[in-house]
């Protein structure tokens, strides 16, 4: 069985008051990574957890979140697809036995979770859930001999793949990062206490100083006060480009890089790679696909003075229609989401920047947009580069025979999404913008930083 493909969120509250309320904010604030799902834990003399399907605001009210006592809390905001959607695969997990109880939340994906669940299955262990989340957990009971973090910096050595983990064990909450960073994982600092989230953005609403990113291969505990440990020595910043690209929140600092700056410098660079082709085109505006390319767009008009313009209006209510589980409610769900102001692009050639282009439903539709409201012309850069292959590291890509740059020649998604040219980032231009040549480009270039189950 793989994996669940998932991109996650995960927030922990260390010695603040009313603790599981303050964990809700943050994981409203990460609703972005996960929509299906959200469940906290908190712990005072014993755990507490409330969990559930929906948005972050469905899932908790006043009277789930009173019971959800103590000081302490970890939570999760989950995003997954179809068929993975069973309730018991909605963290944080508790785990209890007579020698240690803890509970644990994880964002990334386990590459060798087949052979891990089939060693621990040998040797006895039952699953709650299909999660690969929940292998950490049964291996540290297992490693157990007396000394915690012993086991777990056992276990963790056992996993390959993404993963933040945030543990609640002993009045303390332990925050794991694998050695390659793919997944974020960073420590705010409060008055009383401290605030660990996948990112920044959460740190501000909470009252929270940044102090750090937890690094690859360390274990932060946040207890009285903040202890750091190595479990792995050989480690390198292989930080996942599409957090940059797509994932994050434009104001979150990403191991020292603020997204929107990242993503200003991806569309400068856009202008920079097709500066003759620009040219050629006569543009008379640059529009962003929203929201993430927004950045993108400003970056563009900065550097080329081509004006940026807002004839697309996004409806505020919708959510992510990729997450769609059918290509018709996908389609749907882009045509509720964007309308346009056809008096803005009427006759105009228009250069369109999108941050990414998977299935090209979105590309698709939003050019018909165009073409229907009468632009002359669209220009299609894409602030990426062509997406080839899938991804083992909890990004929602299940084969990459749903992805429209592997299965067809670049003529033909040009006919297909209905534009006039078509350009994207270069894996170089990438990589620049991002400043770090070993960023994880698996997607892009079938290059993936660890061992993965080929087929899977
Ligand atoms: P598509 O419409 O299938 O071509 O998907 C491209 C759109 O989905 C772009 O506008 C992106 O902003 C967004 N996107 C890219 N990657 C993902 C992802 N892994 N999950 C959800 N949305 C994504």
């Amino acid at each position: 069985m793989s994996g669940l493909k998932e991109e996650c969120g995960v927030v922990g509250i260390f010695n603040m008051e009313s603790a599981a309320y303050l964990c809700k904010t943050g994981l409203y604030m990460l609703q972005h990574r996960g929509q299906e799902a959200a469940g906290i834990i908190s712990f005072d003399e014993k755990f507490h957890q409330f969990k559930n399907h929906g948005l972050v605001s469905n899932v908790f009210d006043e009277n789930n979140l009173a019971k959800l006592t103590g000081n302490m809390a970890i939570g999760h905001v989950r995003y997954a697809t179809s068929g993975d959607g069973a309730f018991e695969n909605i963290q944080p997990f508790l785990f209890y036995n007579q020698n240690i109880n803890f509970a644990l939340c994880h964002n990334g994906n386990i590459v060798n979770s087949d052979e891990l669940k089939a060693y621990l299955s040998n040797e006895g262990v039952i699953f709650q859930s299909n999660s690969d989340s929940e292998i950490l957990g049964h291996l540290i009971t297992r490693n157990y001999n007396g000394n915690f973090i012993e086991s777990l910096k056992t276990s963790l050595n056992m996993l390959q793949g993404a993963f933040s983990f945030l543990i609640i064990y002993n009045n303390e909450i332990y925050c794991c990062r694998d050695k390659n960073f793919m997944r974020p994982l960073a420590v705010g600092k409060t008055n009383t206490g401290y605030v660990v989230a996948s990112e920044t953005c959460v740190f501000a609403p909470l009252g929270a100083e940044y102090v750090c990113d937890v690094q690859g291969g360390e274990i932060i505990i946040l207890g009285d006060e903040i202890k750091s440990h190595k479990y792995a020595t050989e480690t390198t910043n292989r930080m996942c480009a599409m957090e940059y690209v797509y994932f994050s929140r434009p104001d979150t600092v990403l191991d020292g890089h603020n997204v929107s700056d990242v993503r200003n410098a991806l569309g400068r660079q856009l202008y920079k790679d097709y500066k003759n082709e620009i040219e050629g085109f006569k543009p008379d505006m640059v529009v962003a696909v929203p929201d993430s390319s927004l950045p993108c767009a400003v970056g563009f008009s900065q550097i080329s003075g081509i004006s940026h313009e807002l004839p697309l209006v996004k409806h505020k209510y919708s959510g992510r229609s990729f997450i769609e589980p059918t290509q018709a409610k996908r389609t749907d769900a882009v045509n509720l989401k964007l309308g346009i102001i056809s008096s803005i692009v009427r006759g105009k050639n228009v250069i369109l920047i999108d941050d990414s282009v998977v299935r090209g439903t979105t590309s698709k539709q939003v050019i018909k947009l165009f073409k229907q409201a009468g632009a002359k012309s669209v220009m299609f850069l894409v602030a990426s580069p062509k997406l080839i292959d899938r991804c083992y590291y909890g990004v929602d890509i299940h084969t990459k025979d749903e992805l429209i740059a592997h299965t067809t020649t670049h003529e033909k998604m040009v006919e297909y999404i209905g534009c006039d040219y078509l350009g994207f980032l270069s894996i170089e231009s990438l990589k620049l913008c991002l400043q770090n040549e070993n960023i994880c480009t698996g997607c892009f270039n079938s290059k993936y930083p660890t061992y993965i189950k080929k087929g899977d």
